[in-house]
């Protein structure tokens, strides 16, 4: 990544921030998964999927802005 960009440093924090979060929701998921705790696991399956689109789309973000600035 170009260190001198803002639009680089940006879109890094945010992928940073969506894989942590992403791995976060994971691992309350196989945590509620191994406690039988069937409600938790409901709600946290659509939030880990909003979660790993979220990371998607920040990951196309990312690669679309390489591609227009160049940098590989
Ligand atoms: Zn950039």
């Amino acid at each position: 990544m170009d260190q001198n960009c803002e639009d680089c440093r940006h879109l890094w924090r945010a992928y940073a921030a969506a894989t942590s979060d992403y791995f976060s929701v994971d691992a309350q998921l196989q945590a509620a998964a191994g406690k039988d705790n069937f409600e938790a696991v409901a709600l946290l399956i659509p939030r880990l999927e909003a979660s790993e689109e979220t990371k998607a789309a920040v990951r196309n973000a990312l690669r679309q802005h390489e591609e227009e600035t160049g940098y590989r």
